[in-house]
């Protein structure tokens, strides 16, 4: 793919503004009492990526911590198939290597051209692999770190509020960071990078350590099944299914209900059991999972768009119907504050069924609010 150094886009950048510290600190505060769960972003162990190419993978996200393995692995799999050797021309000179870069941007990150071959065995520096991984993580940490400040910039923009951050960083590598002024309005090709990206890193994400044995046998029959959200305080806003992505304008499967209701809204958990991750997970943004024992049977709930200080549980927690997890928000891809909440039977590493239907068929109740509080966090 086409790299474009976006010399022009420095006048752009301007230093983020100094009203987010106040969030900042809150947030800061939050996390000293309720940290997140672990957010592993570690490649799964059933991805399709060649042995080899696991290497590279995950030197890639050694040497650049903010970007998760499983993303490193889908830009990898789509720009050169884990092919060292890939060569794309184009008017630009053309692009070398896993990561496809052009030779500008290899020559500014590694400080010598495509051609170097500093360790002298008598192939290009570009087209080794584990040279190439580490320049090419520390080339994307330096555009991560600008597309960072291009959102911080212009909130005005889709591509700050609409995507997620690693979806405007695959954004960005694909047509170059000035494309994020632009979107949604850029080619399909590019809206299908960023999506097809984004659906293999999550996708090839390794799930939370789910308590596969002891603890999740520990976990009891559930008392009642109960709605997430208070009677009244939602509106159903988008079904389970396949439909128009909001954001794309494609055709995408929607693997969970939106429950559309004010930020701040009270999210109780639909059963008892035992919070699994709770937290930023790399692919998902913030999301809490729940297994429980429902007439015999394991099954996840997940709960998602909630701010980091909306999320009052952590893993590790045993909660009972009813409890107030959560507040609503619209923290990652939402376009306004909701509850998007999927319904995993046989455990969250599996597939899922349509929530309102699952719910319906166990007798939720609805309720007019939280029954109690973990209040674990102090809020
Ligand atoms: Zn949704």
């Amino acid at each position: 793919m086409k790299k474009i150094l976006g010399l022009l886009l420095v006048a752009l950048l301007v230093l983020p503004g100094v009203a987010v510290t106040g969030i900042a600190t809150a947030i800061a505060l939050s996390l000293a009492g309720c940290a997140p769960g672990p957010g592993p972003g570690a490649l799964s162990p059933d991805a399709p990526v060649p042995e080899q190419a696991r290497r590279w993978v995950h030197l890639a996200a050694t040497t650049c911590s903010d970007i998760p393995e499983a993303w490193f692995a889908a830009v990898m799999a789509q720009e050169s198939s884990f092919d060292p050797n890939a060569y794309a021309d184009d008017v630009n000179g053309g692009t070398w290597g896993l990561f496809q870069i052009n030779n500008g941007v290899w020559t500014a990150t590694y400080g010598a051209p495509w051609s170097a071959d500093r360790n002298g065995n008598g192939i290009w520096d570009v087209r080794e692999p584990m040279i190439h991984a580490e320049v090419g993580a520390r080339y994307l940490c330096g555009l991560l770190a600008q597309v960072r400040r291009l959102r911080e910039a212009n909130p005005e923009w889709p591509a700050a509020t609409q995507l997620t951050e690693l979806e405007a960083l695959a954004l960005a590598h694909n047509a170059g960071p000035g494309a994020l002024r632009w979107w949604p309005d850029v080619s399909a090709g590019v809206r299908s990078y960023v999506t097809t990206v984004t659906d293999r890193a999550l996708e090839w994400t390794a799930r939370p350590a789910s308590s596969s044995a002891d603890p999740r046998a520990d976990i009891p029959e559930t008392a009642r099944v109960v709605m997430p959200l208070a009677e009244g305080s939602y509106n159903d806003s988008s079904p389970y299914g396949l439909r128009i992505d909001p954001f794309t304008g494609e055709r995408r499967f929607h693997y969970g209900t939106d429950m559309g209701a004010a930020e701040g809204t009270p999210i109780v958990a639909i059963a008892d059991g035992l919070v699994i991750h709770a937290g930023y997970l790399a692919g998902w943004n913030n999301i809490i999972v729940i297994e429980h024992t429902v007439a015999g049977e394991r099954v996840a709930s997940a709960y998602l768009h909630m701010w980091d200080w909306g999320i009052h549980v952590r893993a590790g927690d045993r909660v009972r119907a009813g409890d107030h997890i959560a507040d609503v928000g619209a923290e990652g891809r939402a376009k306004g504050a909701h509850l998007h909440l999927e319904i995993h039977p046989d455990g969250w590493t599996a597939g899922t069924v349509d929530p309102l239907t699952w719910l319906a068929a166990h007798g939720a109740a609805a309720h007019s609010g939280a029954s109690s509080s973990t209040a674990r966090c102090g809020w």
